[in-house]
Formats: C-alpha cells, sequence, structure tokens
C-alpha cells in the first residue's frame, strides 16, 4: 500500500513537472521582465524596432516573444526641442532598461535629465558614433552641431548601428537577432538613400531651394544637393527676426521659388509669414505641403515609420519644387 502510494506521488509530480515544461509562463515560474526600451523621438523607437523585430504596442511586443517593449516618450507632432519631460516619463525613464536618445542637444531641456540618470542606468545617445567630421556646425553658440542627421540617410545608419550595439550590449541574448535584422535594415536604407538621390536630382537646378520652419533639411541638402534655409535655426527655440523673413522673402521672390514647406512638428505661421511676404511683392508663392521633419507621422500610417516618413518628404518636396518648370 505505502509503495502504491509513493508510485502515486511519484506520477503526480511527473505530471506536474511535465506541465512546467510545457507552459512555463503560464505557470510563472520562467517568466522574466520585459526588456524596456525609452526611446525620446518616435524615430529612434520606429528604428529599434526594425532592429528588435517587434511591433509597436506593448502587448504585441511581449506576445511576439521577444519580451522587449520599445516606447517613445514623444508621440506624433512633438517638437524635441522645447520637449519637457512629465513626471510620468520621469518615472518612465528611471525604470528603462535602456534609455536611447538623439543627442546634439536635439533634446535641449532634457540634457540634465539624462546626466543624472546615466549614473545608474544605460543611456545611449545614438548619435555618438557618427564621426565629428560628419556632422554640419551651427553658428549658434548654444548647438555646436546640427541634431537632424537622420535626413541623410546614410548618416541614419550610422546611428542605426549604434542602436544595435547598444540592444546587443544590453540585451545580448538576443544579440544574434539584432545583428540580422540591422543587415537587412542596412540593405533597405541603402536602397532608400539611393532612391532619394535619383528623386531629387530631377528637380530643376533653378529651382533647389528647400525653405521649411526650422533649419532641420541642412543635412538632407547636403546629401541630396538641394540647398536649404529655415525661417528659425537648427532649434525652434528661439524665434526668427523681421529681418530674416524680409531676406527670405526676397531671396524666395528673386529666384521664383514655387514653394515653401510647412512642418508637422513646427506651427506653420512664420511660413505663412513667408508666402504673404512674397505675394505682396508680386510672387504668388504656394506651400508646397507638410514636411515630416523631427516626428513621424500616426503610427499604421506609411509616415508612420522612418522608411516611409522619408519617401513621404522626398515626393512632397520633389513634387512642389519641379512645379510650372
Ligand atoms: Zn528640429
Amino acid at each position: 500500500m505505502v509503495h502504491l502510494f509513493a508510485r502515486d506521488t511519484i506520477y503526480r509530480l511527473a505530471s506536474v513537472a511535465l506541465l512546467v515544461l510545457l507552459s512555463p509562463c503560464k505557470l510563472g515560474l520562467t517568466e522574466s521582465p520585459p526588456f524596456t526600451i525609452i526611446t525620446t523621438t518616435n524615430i529612434i523607437a520606429d528604428t529599434a524596432r526594425s532592429i528588435a523585430g517587434t511591433i509597436p504596442g506593448t502587448a504585441a511586443e511581449t506576445e511576439g516573444g521577444t519580451g522587449i517593449v520599445i516606447t517613445p516618450l514623444m508621440r506624433e507632432g512633438v517638437d524635441p526641442h522645447t520637449y519637457k519631460p512629465s513626471p510620468g516619463d520621469l518615472r518612465a525613464l528611471s525604470q528603462a532598461s535602456l534609455i536611447l536618445f538623439n543627442g546634439l542637444h536635439l533634446e535641449g531641456k532634457m540634457a540634465d535629465v539624462f546626466e543624472k540618470l546615466s549614473k545608474r542606468q544605460p543611456v545611449v545617445a545614438v548619435t555618438d558614433s557618427i564621426p565629428q567630421d560628419r556632422l554640419r556646425s551651427t553658428s549658434t553658440i548654444a548647438v555646436a552641431h546640427d541634431p537632424h542627421v537622420w535626413f541623410d540617410v546614410s548618416l541614419w545608419i550610422l546611428a542605426s548601428e549604434r542602436i544595435r550595439d547598444a540592444l546587443s550590449e544590453y540585451n545580448p541574448a538576443h544579440k544574434a537577432g539584432y545583428h540580422s535584422r540591422f543587415a537587412a535594415l542596412r540593405e533597405r536604407l541603402i536602397a532608400l538613400d539611393l532612391w532619394c538621390a535619383s528623386e531629387l536630382r530631377t528637380i530643376p537646378q533653378d529651382s533647389r531651394l528647400l525653405v521649411t520652419s526650422h533649419d532641420a533639411f541642412g543635412y538632407f541638402g547636403a546629401a541630396y544637393d538641394i540647398e536649404v534655409l529655415g525661417v528659425q535655426g537648427v532649434s525652434t527655440d528661439s524665434e526668427a527676426s523681421l529681418r530674416d523673413i524680409n531676406n527670405l522673402v526676397r531671396t524666395l521672390s528673386m529666384r521664383r521659388i514655387p514653394a515653401v514647406f510647412i512642418e508637422t512638428s513646427v506651427s506653420p505661421k512664420m511660413v505663412e509669414a513667408l508666402v504673404e511676404g512674397a505675394r505682396a511683392q508680386g510672387h504668388a508663392i504656394s506651400i508646397g505641403g507638410t514636411l515630416f521633419s523631427d516626428s513621424l507621422g500616426s503610427p499604421a500610417t506609411p509616415e508612420g515609420t522612418y522608411e516611409g516618413m522619408v519617401r513621404q518628404n522626398v515626393t512632397t518636396i520633389k513634387k512642389a519644387l519641379s512645379r510650372g518648370k
């Protein structure tokens, strides 16, 4: 009898052990907390997702099996230059497994926060591996280099590589996946870079002037051979003077530039003033469309991804600057 009872117990224990092996998550025995990545811009979040192989949305990301959750602090249309973190943001940042930010003073109001957090958790500026000689200098004392590197797709490949390395360092269990997905992303970005160049090459020589709300497209202009002027400087954290606006109006009118552009993350007021000013001088200029500058579009739209955003901008610029030529 005793012997039989012992056998029964062994069988029961064995079936419990089997259950544990078959459904470890349901029993909560081998669950580990998700690897949480907080990014500042949604541009960085999208690239990190491409490399991590996750789908936006917390549940989908964890159910996808990667155990990685990527959340941007700044949603679509948010201006990173003037963004101040909320108490909720600070809480999320302090609990993150890894923080990815752009750097080069893009997040001008968050430098102190990153400085403090970096003393006790991984905080990585994704632009810190870009060689100095590939960065654009600015005339602003507070901002030594132009932070808008994502508009030169070849530079964003370098930032993506930095994201891959940060993920590999702080979450090494998935290193092989990060490397293979980065390799695929790199191929797509090389093709995108070539596509941008070939599309923009067709804009007539005398229309190759891109005027937007703020000076976000300097790298874009240098990479794809278009002169660029912003109403505001490389940060939106300063006002344009009336003299700057009048100078721009004169340039646009003299060169008969067909269009100027507004940006999703900046107020359109200044650009509208340019249009009125040019019209007063007898040059009918139009608003060529809205460009995505420091933020992607809404999730689940083509411009809600980095690659889609670049394509959308290039298409808008090419169409508006080729008009009437
Ligand atoms: Zn900007």
